[in-house]
């Protein structure tokens, strides 16, 4: 679609045609609303989209990373790995943007530059980049979570005559490494993809890391015909069972003891068990992992020893080794020959806490010690996670309320689908919520079939007007910070916090209490008459929600 093409109005506007914003255009379709989505990039898929460095890859299984919502689809679709790579995924969403035929009520390249509420006539105007705008009754943003990617400031990238790259913005037809001398700056998820299939590449590489990573083995695989058929013939019933779990993961153990009242060789064979088995799930291997530290350092001592069992070098092992930090705090990597790939003697890992980056130069990367001259310079450095793509629009309301002022402090959510002075814009896995500690296609289900719902509603009430109620807002915010400090997770310095990105408020921003639990309190809510929501109609009657 063109610009020239575009509605005047319509009834929602969706920011984002990635899996959320796919499936909320399909559910708002089926509603009988008319809708205008909005997509940055040049095609649908979002975070698969837009992250297609080497070796990018899901950590979540490929059978439950899946959409759930269509029985046929999930029978005929055929995944081929256990965590299926970024080409696999961004294939499936285009299948479900032809399947649904989707495509057609999306405007790509197209950045969403500000969305602004006319109180008086209850209407969102939708500002793109190019100028155009468009009025909707309602606005949702489906930006994702991990969409606003971060390039650090530092000084000097401009004088930078290579190339250079960010995992997040990786360019469409790819990049050849061969034979080139390759910087990477940062070793989380997406550097920890990428440095052995750099490797395997470039003459010479140099890995510049901050904070050494805890890193599991994927243990990805092929699917068996056989296990495929199985998963199929019990999709339904996994599928439900994934929805009332902790994380969104119907394959995941449910432990019921603590680390300390296992035996040290019941640990050791416990966790052996969990490693081979592959995946994120080894925190799970006991009930307290992530709720005592103690606990936690168990699993840590295991996960330590064995990167030291992977790095020839001793001191190299050590170097790659976590230290002072309580494992899955931040974020879970999961590899495939990561610690490997420093046993190579074209791999060499630059050590920033003996020797912090000072600059980039014309020819490399400058470090209190010396200069890497570099052909290529390759920025895994993360994303301003949760909330950057969303303070990245400019969102206010006519009276002068912005949403960068209301989350000064730190976002702040009723349920992380709205917030409170915002009336009629949702947020799909807004902070507040499960989603990025959870299965997010889970969450992502059940964020639009919510608002699916209470659009539904609201029609039927002849509502026109919803809002967060300011208290409810406030005892969501509290009762979602009580769980987070009831756990180790606000102790690591991760992007969950916004540690981040310099100056972003310490805020721990998802719901740790489970999807399963927090799908049930947004059921009981909406069951309640969407308790600490206000409605009102287009005639400016106040209404209840059973009136
Ligand atoms: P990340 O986890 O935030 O890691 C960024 C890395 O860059 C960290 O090692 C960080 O060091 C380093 N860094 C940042 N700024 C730096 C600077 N100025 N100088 C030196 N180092 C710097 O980002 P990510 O790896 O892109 O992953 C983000 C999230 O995306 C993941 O946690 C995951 O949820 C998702 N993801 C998932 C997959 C998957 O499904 N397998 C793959 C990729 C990403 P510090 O630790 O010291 O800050």
């Amino acid at each position: 679609m063109t610009t020239k093409n575009l509605p005047t109005s319509v009834d929602v506007v969706v920011v984002g045609a990635g899996f959320a914003g796919l499936y909320m255009l399909h559910r708002l379709r089926a509603l009988g609303m008319t809708v205008q989505v909005f997509e940055a990039g040049s095609d649908v898929g979002g975070t698969w989209f837009w992250n297609r460095y080497p070796g990018a890859r899901c950590d979540v299984e490929s059978m439950e990373y899946s959409y759930s919502f269509s029985d046929e689809l999930q029978q005929e679709w055929a995944w081929t790995e256990r965590y299926a790579t970024q080409p696999e995924i961004l294939r499936y969403v285009n299948h479900v943007a032809d399947r649904f035929d989707l495509r057609r009520s999306v405007q790509f390249k197209t950045r969403v530059r500000s969305a602004v509420f006319d109180e008086d006539q209850d209407q969102w105007t939708i500002t793109t980049d190019g100028n155009a705008s468009v009025t909707a009754h309602f606005c949702i943003m489906a930006t994702g979570c991990l969409s606003a990617a971060k390039v650090p400031e530092i000084a000097g990238l401009s004088n930078f005559k290579g190339d250079w790259y960010h995992t997040g913005l990786w360019p469409q037809e790819g990049v050849d490494f061969s034979g080139k001398v390759v910087a990477v700056i940062g070793t989380g998820s997406s550097g920890i993809q990428l440095i052995p299939e750099v490797a395997k590449q470039a003459s010479q590489l140099y890995v510049f890391q901050r904070t050494p990573t805890f890193s599991l083995p994927a243990g990805n695989r092929p699917l068996q015909p056989q296990a495929v058929l199985e998963t199929k013939k019990n999709y339904a019933e996994l599928r439900q069972q994934a929805r009332g779990s902790p994380a969104g993961v119907a394959s995941y153990p449910v432990p019921t003891r603590s680390a300390l009242d296992a035996t040290p060789e019941e640990r050791e064979a416990a966790y052996e068990v969990r490693w081979q088995a592959g995946g994120t799930a080894y925190t799970r291997t006991y009930n307290d992992v992530m709720l005592s530290q103690a606990s936690n350092e168990t699993a840590a001592d295991f996960a330590r020893r064995k990167i030291a069992s992977r790095v020839h070098d001793p001191v190299l092992a050590d170097a790659l080794s976590p230290k002072d930090v309580l494992i899955g705090t931040k974020r879970l990597c999961l590899d495939d020959g990561y610690f490997e790939t420093f046993n190579q003697n074209h791999v060499k890992l630059v050590d920033l806490r003996e020797a912090p980056i000072q600059d980039i130069t014309a020819e490399g990367v400058r470090t209190s010690l010396t200069e890497y001259k570099v052909d290529a310079l390759i920025f895994a450095t993360g994303f301003d996670a949760m909330t950057g793509a969303l303070l990245n629009i400019d969102i206010r309301t006519s009276s002068g309320k912005t949403l960068a002022k209301s989350w000064a402090a730190g976002p702040r959510t009723y349920l992380g689908l709205m917030t409170a002075g915002f009336p009629n814009l949702f947020t799909i896995t807004g902070p507040g919520s499960p989603s990025v500690i959870s299965n997010v296609m889970v969450s992502i289900e059940q964020h639009v079939e919510w608002i699916t719902d209470c659009l539904r509603f609201m029609r039927e009430a002849r509502h026109t007007h919803i809002e967060a109620d300011l208290t409810a807002q406030d005892a969501w915010v509290a009762h979602v910070n009580e769980l987070a400090n009831a756990t180790l997770y606000p102790l690591g310095n991760s992007w969950y916090v916004g540690a981040n990105i310099p100056g972003k408020p310490r805020v721990f921003m998802p719901y740790v209490g489970g999807v399963g639990r927090y799908r049930q309190k947004c059921t009981e809510i909406a069951a309640n008459g969407y308790e600490g929501f206000r409605f009102s109609a287009a005639d400016g009657a106040q209404r209840s929600a059973d009136t």
